[in-house]
């Protein structure tokens, strides 16, 4: 079943790996399915040779319903975090660096380029830290998201969410350019940031920005 979303979860996972955002079996892709069923990824399995049938499909408790393979060790947090964000139908969790690096220095990535503020609504908070594949993984994201799309985990990663697979994936790929930007320009001296009215205007714009389909 959900041969279709099934691909577009390792479509999305390979876009990230294109990018740099995830080696090896890091991270995780998942979507929510309109019935509330949930597609996450396997554990410890390649993106590049993932093939549909690897995508698991499970209840929104985590019972399997089809797939071999075991689960994403985050599971239970990207569980938790679906059934507190109910507008949330995509999460991808990466260890990208330069986000990572962020959150070592700082408890937040300020608005600082209006690319962060198009896809992840304005700045992005730091969560204390939790362990990998922990609960608290998912009620620390829950906490300090703050209605944004986008979340650093401190030590660990960043969490990034949407209402699909695409705002998610923009969410991490521009939050990692724009990261990167704000590390070199730190290097320099305390970088300026967006005032609120220029960052939520930024958000604003982005909503139309692309082809409707
Ligand atoms: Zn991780």
């Amino acid at each position: 079943m959900y041969e279709t979303q099934k691909k577009a979860v390792i479509e999305t996972a390979l876009k990230i790996r294109e990018y740099g955002l995830i080696a090896l079996a890091g991270g995780n892709v998942s979507m929510r399915l309109p019935d509330g069923d949930i597609l996450v990824t396997p554990s410890g399995t390649y993106y590049e040779t993932m093939r549909e049938s690897d995508v698991l499909l499970m209840d929104s408790e985590g019972n399997i319903k089809e797939g071999d393979l075991k689960p994403s060790v985050d599971t239970i947090a990207l569980l938790y975090i679906y059934k507190n964000m109910p507008e949330v139908n995509a999460i991808i969790h990466t260890h990208q660096t330069n986000a990572t690096a962020v959150g070592l220095i700082s408890d937040k990535l300020p608005a600082v380029t209006t690319t962060l503020s198009n896809v992840t609504l304005g700045e992005v908070n730091v969560a204390p830290y939790s362990s990998p594949a922990s609960l608290n993984m998912g009620i620390e994201t829950v906490k300090h998201i703050n209605g944004k799309r986008a979340i650093i985990l401190k030590h660990h990663g960043v969490v990034t969410v949407g209402g699909n697979l695409k705002e998610a994936m923009y969410a991490a790929i521009y939050m990692e350019e724009s990261a990167k930007a704000y590390l070199l320009a730190k290097a320099c001296k305390e970088p300026d940031v967006l005032t609120a009215e220029q960052s939520d205007n930024a958000a604003e714009i982005f909503k139309d920005v692309g082809q409707s389909k």
